[in-house]
């Protein structure tokens, strides 16, 4: 770039589809990783979106603003280029964010279906879909979505709590995944939960690795049982943030002491590149319970390892 030629900015309006963005991380248009925001999804790889609802939390709510504040902390990473597998996934992937989910927040019980049938719009092209929320409730209808395209899913699910618990009909980030198996979008004997600490009445048949089994297993035991787990069956990766110690994730919800290291946990993702993952998210980050952006880099930073994971598998 010669010496006249004007730094970039706002590449989520005005640059390219592909390819890193050297903007300064105090400025310009905000958009996930500064990808471009589109609609358009010919071409397009993986679409980046953000569902900005916390009507079924049991605790504290805050986690609408979770998009908003994943896409200002991932802009740490423009002029910090981090690539954890040694490359620009960018550089591979066509990645846009298609902005925030449209629904009426009078009207909570009727979110799921706008939801669902929005991701289903989205993943009809084939371009993978990976989600900002919320609270944990929106995987749901995401898991519907996503199981409509590819029939039942292996869960991939880090998080402390095993969100089986009965929802008596109403919606509850504490229970989707007990529906999610007795609708049948999921199955259970290919889904594993990671970090566990909290005791639900039924694990609906989900393999479970506890919090405190990070220390017995090590990161690469985990990844064992992940793979073996899933094995070929396609899969669904969902993040609640909880999953992280309160240590390294103090903006969320329903904090639990003795959780994952932002390390272990991203250690864990990196190893599971074998994994047939289509479509993954990231759950309730809630900004106003943090601290200095720890919880909302962390969520970007599992979103980027995501992306990471199939920019890897388009590389072979
Ligand atoms: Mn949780
Ligand atoms: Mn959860």
């Amino acid at each position: 770039m010669s010496d006249d030629t004007p730094h970039p900015t706002d590449n989520a309006v005005f640059g390219p589809l592909m390819g890193g963005s050297p903007e300064a991380t105090f400025g310009g248009a905000l958009s996930f990783m500064r990808r471009r925001y589109s609609r358009d999804l010919d071409g397009v790889d993986a679409v980046v979106w953000g569902v900005p609802f916390d009507q079924a939390v049991s605790n504290r709510p805050g986690c609408r603003f979770g998009p908003s504040a994943i896409r200002r902390a991932s802009a740490i990473f423009d002029g910090d280029p981090q690539y954890p597998f040694g490359f620009d996934p960018f550089e591979t992937l066509a990645v846009v964010d298609y902005g925030d989910a449209g629904f009426d927040f009078t009207q909570p019980m009727r979110f799921e279906d706008a939801i669902a049938a929005q991701a289903q719009a989205i993943i009809a092209g084939g371009a993978q879909l990976f989600t900002l929320g919320g609270d944990h409730f929106v995987t749901y209808p995401l898991l519907r979505a996503h199981a409509a395209r590819h029939g039942p899913l292996a869960l991939v699910q880090f998080d402390a709590h095993q969100d089986t618990w009965p929802d008596h009909g109403g919606i509850s980030h504490g229970g989707f995944v007990g529906r999610a198996v007795r609708e049948g979008l999921i199955d259970p004997r290919r889904s594993i939960q990671v970090g566990i600490r909290t005791v639900a009445p039924e694990d609906c048949g989900i393999e479970i690795v506890p919090g405190h089994a990070m220390d017995t297993l090590g990161i690469g035991g985990v990844i064992a049982r992940i793979r073996e787990r899933v094995g070929e069956t396609p899969a669904y990766m969902t993040f609640d943030i909880d999953c992280l110690d309160p240590a390294f994730a103090p903006g969320t919800g329903t904090p639990v002491a003795g959780g994952l290291s932002s390390r272990e946990s991203l250690g864990i993702l990196r190893g599971l590149g074998t994994v047939d993952f289509v479509g993954g998210d990231v759950m309730e980050v809630s900004p106003p319970y943090d601290h200095a952006d720890v919880t909302a880099i962390a969520g970007a930073t599992v979103a980027l390892h995501y992306l990471g994971l199939l920019a890897e598998r388009r590389r072979g």
